[in-house]
């Protein structure tokens, strides 16, 4: 064991990890494109885009460039009385690839930050509305928003968070009809979710003061799909009511669905968006929460009491708002588009090598722009991760759902070769049925 791994066992609590259960953390020394490299100079292929952050690949040198120059200009610059370029431009930027009516950027600094943003902006606006018995929140079920306790309470019926359930605020939730190819009781599902939901609204009128969701795509708890369809029609019913949406698209957004954003599949309007993960290209933490004039005109107000009284000390980081223009421009780039087409079309080839290797032990295959998902029919052995690893690939399961969401400037035989990797992985029965 080397110096550095002995030190990191001493040292640090590793996030979502149960240290006891695992072998030790893997010392990364650096990165290039879509791959990380260890000490030993071991290569490994990044499918998971480092929990979802990564964009355009590791140490890509257009951001790396854009991070130094502004580093030598101005570092930060606390963001209440004083701004700088770099957050102005980004959100220039973004203003042109965002839905028209998202008009006013409010800063923080990673997806839990910008969800709790969102909720305490309904809240408070409701208040300010003079509305005072619009005090729930709606989510659908499984859904994932982030660590922090008002995260936590929107995403409580995940599991993550049992150990606080009794913290946590009142959410009302409304099944999910998760999809896949082949999907026989799609309309069933869909049906059923959108009746609860009609049940609910009949159930609480105007006492929900918003609902959020994670559109097409719920992350954490497995990269389950649902329809644009079945979506449009939730967003219709909400604001029939006048019920606020917020879209956390810290997964979703910057590309993974083949458009910049999921709601760009909707052409819908909604209150919020919630970005981070992609924002910065994956390089530092950075989030935005994206609102209407109406939401911030409701708190621009000649009183003290409308205020929205919330910040992060590193709100809006330049080295950071300096990546995330970088990225932005990238992600732009007609090029970026056609490497995300090639990465869906290696998602469909390397689901048809499974399907034929693997017809009884895998199911519910799926996949939207870059991201590609299917499960197994047995639950997946906590070490199949660390047997991905020793055959040089990034895997993160969730419970039976295995994903692959790599950054853009992965090619399409590299990530045709990972599926061939793990069929034979699967194939070697190292997935213990248990
Ligand atoms: C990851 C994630 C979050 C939380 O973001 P953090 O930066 O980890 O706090 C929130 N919402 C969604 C949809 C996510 O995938």
């Amino acid at each position: 064991m080397s110096n550095l791994q002995q030190l990191d066992n001493q040292l640090i609590w590793h996030p979502f990890s149960q240290e006891s259960l695992e072998p030790d953390n893997l010392i990364i020394t650096h990165g290039k494109g879509a791959y990380v490299y260890d000490e030993q100079g071991r290569s490994y292929l990044d499918l998971v885009s480092s929990w979802w952050v990564n964009l355009h690949g590791h140490a890509h040198p257009t951001i790396v460039q854009s991070i130094e120059q502004q580093a030598s200009k101005l570092e930060h610059i606390m963001f209440s009385g004083f701004t700088h370029q770099p957050a102005i431009r980004l959100c220039e930027l973004l203003s042109e690839v965002l839905p028209r009516n998202l008009k006013k950027f409010f800063y923080s600094d990673n997806g839990s930050t910008a969800v709790e943003v969102a909720i305490k902006m309904a809240y408070q606006y409701w208040i300010l509305k003079g509305e005072h018995s619009r005090k729930l929140f709606l989510s659908f079920e499984g859904a994932y928003h982030g660590d922090t306790f008002g995260a936590m309470a929107l995403g409580q019926s995940s599991g993550f968070h049992d150990p606080f359930q009794e913290l946590l605020f009142q959410v009302l939730t409304v099944p999910y009809p998760a999809t896949w190819e082949e999907d026989e009781d799609l309309i069933l599902k869909e049906q059923h979710a959108l009746n609860q939901l009609e049940s609910i609204l009949h159930q609480y009128p105007n006492q929900i003061a918003a609902m959020i969701i994670e559109p097409l795509v719920q992350g954490s708890s497995g990269m389950r799909m649902c329809r644009t369809e079945f979506l449009k029609q939730v967003v219709s019913m909400l604001r029939a009511q006048d019920i606020l949406i917020i879209f956390d698209e810290v997964m979703t957004g910057f590309g993974r669905t083949g458009k910049h954003f999921a709601i760009d599949y909707l052409k819908t309007e909604v209150d919020f968006i919630c970005l981070s993960k992609g924002l910065s290209g994956g390089f530092l933490p950075l989030a935005l929460t994206v609102t209407t004039l109406d939401i911030y005109q409701t708190f621009a107000q000649q009183s003290t009491r409308y205020t929205f009284s919330h910040g992060h000390s590193y709100t809006a980081n330049p080295l950071a708002c300096a990546a995330g223009i970088a990225s932005l421009e990238l992600l732009v780039h007609p090029n970026t588009q056609k490497q995300q087409i090639e990465i869906a079309r290696a998602h469909q080839d390397g689901f048809h090598i499974l399907k034929k290797q693997h017809p009884k032990d895998l199911q519910h295959y799926r996949q939207l722009g870059t991201i590609g998902a299917f499960s197994t029919t047995f639950p997946i052995n906590h070490n199949f991760k660390h047997q991905a690893l020793s055959s040089g690939l990034i895997i993160r399961p969730l419970k039976h759902h295995l994903y692959l969401l790599p950054p853009y400037c992965i090619h399409y035989e590299e990530c045709l070769k990972a599926y061939e990797i793990l069929s034979e992985l699967i194939k070697n029965n190292k997935l213990i049925r248990l």
